[in-house]
């Protein structure tokens, strides 16, 4: 299973820093970045939803697969 660069089991969105990010890579090469606070709200997504329960939800909006080929949370990148 994958796992973050940062090192911390299981975090909520809550405990996620202003300056990280979720990063998603599906097998077809499309790849996003997304802030956590522009999930909360959505989908049933709140602040204390688990970031790695996301994962198996997570459908790629090209090809419609999942779940992702990978799934890691990294700091923002200017
Ligand atoms: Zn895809």
């Amino acid at each position: 299973m994958g796992r973050s660069f940062i090192d911390r089991t299981d975090p909520t969105f809550d405990d996620l820093g202003r300056r990280e990010v979720i990063n998603v890579r599906c097998n077809c090469g499309r790849e996003v970045q997304i802030a956590p606070y522009q999930l909360i709200g959505q989908h049933g997504i709140q602040k204390h939803t688990k970031v790695w329960s996301l994962r198996d939800r997570f459908r790629c909006t090209k090809c419609r697969r999942r779940p992702p080929a990978d799934f890691w949370v990294a700091k923002w990148q200017d």
